[in-house]
């Protein structure tokens, strides 16, 4: 029989964790045909020469939603070996959508996950309502395959209208909304999700119709996917005290439905420095008691960058919220206050209660002055700051910020400092690996090499697991959580999505800024070294970097869909 493709000579590591072995692997009509050793004909030959062949990674939080529509490649994950992104993630999502009301939920993801809002409103077009027609829309040009969540804002948007920020639903309304559920997991949704973040809310100050539900409300949104058999749920809340009351919620709705539930997050943060352990054994405890909720985690250092223009960092904090929701002039005219920086002060230097926001202000540091006279507080910390001027650390951050108006560029690590909690995190059996959040805040942070991370930083130079465990965690895992029942191991029968990489070089480059957002606006890029060959459905997609031409991605569908 002649193979479409075969990769020969490869180290191949299949995504079970068992043992890399060499050999080659032969690709027919899309699928994994065999793995062994062949000499017999195939349509192309690519020579792996002794470099890693596993299944493709696959990115199981992602907020494409919107970028899907204008750029099919799914830029950057497309240079990190990625062959698979979930979207939908948190409960955002822009389906099902009513004609004309679509603009509520792009507001929304502009909001929370910092999209700029005119690149959203001139790259997504609302040419669909339900689910269905929003999978079909955007299965028409893929690059990677891709599935999609469904989001409970949209679900309860498009039933409750303008009230869907501001009651609980009606009986019928949730019978709507469960018949929502329904249809889009028959449509091939990959799950629900829901956000409780307290924080988050929309620009009328209101919260966002997911934190507005009833907790009962989303549970019985869950029980739909019970029902069916099929789907995973993923539930988020925010920091500090909200992730118990999360996890406390994702228990029920793994309990009730007997799905998978995804929640974030665990992560080690300076202000708890041990409730990441904590977190682990709660996790542990729950899955000796039978039901499976899996703690989503993350191998990136999270620095945030920022301006006060948009920064999300400090919306745990009331005093600071509603400010930051305020327009520029408003901003201002508040950092200038002394008034108002006393109540700051008091959240953000003196007060201990654990929240999202660090208080470390030695690990803030100034990355870009906007003016001139400023460039050599480029690289300083805020705490250095202060120390040079005499000032206080919160005076000397807003009287720099109101100086440059709101336009100087800082960067602060809030989570994931410290190696020996993110390492032991990352190996627990628990934890399922991901949150690039890629598609999001993608002016101030880029999260699309969390794999390439994974393997440069923490296997090759950290070694705190195996290269085989490492790509088990990034393939094989994910698809098990997330349904994808047909990918995430190299055996015949299995989707042909392969990455060819080199384990002495891959890593991820810092991301750099490019202007190509639709409108034109900025945004981060982040590429990779060491990886070679992407192979999407059994064609090659990005060949040293470089995207073939190709468009063999499709969408990713639950075992629930029925094909209309
Ligand atoms: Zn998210």
């Amino acid at each position: 029989m002649g193979y479409d493709l075969v990769i020969r000579n490869g180290r191949i590591v299949d995504g079970s964790g068992m043992p890399a072995f060499s050999g080659d692997v032969a690709v027919k009509d899309g699928k994994i045909a065999e793995i062994g050793k062949f000499t017999g004909a195939a349509d192309r030959v690519i020579d792996a020469g002794g470099l890693a062949v596993s299944p493709g990674f696959i990115d199981n939080h992602t907020h494409y939603d919107a970028q899907v529509l204008w750029d099919p490649m799914f830029t950057s994950s497309c240079w990190h070996g990625v062959t698979s992104v979930v979207m939908g993630n948190c409960g955002l999502a822009l389906a099902p959508a009513r004609q004309g009301g679509g603009d509520a939920l792009l507001r929304m993801l502009s909001r929370i996950e910092a999209i700029p809002i005119e690149a959203l409103r001139s790259g997504v077009d609302f040419s669909w309502e339900t689910i269905g027609d929003y999978l079909a829309r955007i299965g028409r040009k893929l690059g990677l395959n891709v599935g999609s969540l469904i989001g409970h804002n949209a679900v309860r948007q498009y039933v409750m209208g303008d009230g869907a920020s501001d009651r609980a639903a009606t009986e019928d309304e949730i019978a709507q909304m469960r018949e929502i559920v329904r249809q889009g997991m028959r449509a091939g949704a990959l799950g629900l999700t829901t956000d409780k973040n307290p924080n988050h809310l929309n620009d009328a100050g209101r919260p966002i119709p997911s934190v507005a539900a009833p907790e009962e409300e989303f549970l019985a949104l869950c029980d739909v996917l019970g029902e069916l058999g099929a789907g995973v749920i993923q539930t988020s809340a925010g920091g500090g005290k909200h992730v118990p009351e999360n996890y406390a919620m994702s228990k029920k709705a793994a309990q009730r439905s007997g799905r998978p539930v995804v929640w974030l997050t665990i992560s080690h943060r300076w202000s708890q420095p041990d409730v990441w352990r904590k977190y682990l054994d709660m996790t542990e405890q729950g899955f000796r008691e039978g039901f499976r909720a899996y703690p989503i985690c993350t191998p990136r250092r999270n620095n945030t960058r920022f301006t006060m223009k948009n920064a999300q960092i400090f919306d745990g904090l009331p005093s600071w919220l509603p400010i930051m929701l305020k327009n520029d002039a408003a901003k201002l005219a508040a950092f200038a206050d002394p008034a108002t920086r006393k109540a700051l002060h008091r959240e953000a230097v003196e007060a201990t209660d654990p929240t999202t926001f660090s208080r470390r202000w030695d690990l803030m540091y100034i990355t870009k002055p906007a003016l001139a006279k400023n460039y050599d507080l480029k690289g300083k910390s805020v705490a250095e700051l202060a120390r040079a001027t005499g000032k206080d650390v919160l005076d000397a951050f807003l009287d720099l910020v109101v100086e440059e108006n709101l336009e100087t560029a800082f960067e602060i690590n809030q989570t994931n400092g410290d190696d020996e909690a993110v390492g032991q995190i990352l190996r627990s059996p628990y934890t399922v690996i991901g949150l690039s959040d890629a598609g999001a805040h993608v002016v101030f942070d880029a999260g699309y090499g969390f794999c390439t991370r994974l393997l440069g930083f923490w296997v090759r130079e950290k070694k705190i697991m195996s290269l085989e465990d490492a790509v088990r965690k990034l393939t094989f895992h994910s698809a098990s959580v997330f349904g994808l029942n047909d990918r995430g191991l190299l055996r015949p029968g299995m989707a042909a999505d392969i990455t060819v990489f080199d384990p002495d070089t891959v890593d991820a480059l810092e991301p750099e800024v490019v202007h190509d957002l639709p409108g034109g606006g900025p945004r981060l890029m982040q590429k990779s070294r060491g990886i070679h060959y992407t192979v999407v459905n059994g064609t090659v997609l990005m060949e040293q970097n470089e995207h073939t031409g190709a468009y063999p991605g499709q969408v990713l569908r639950t075992p629930a869909y029925q094909a209309a």
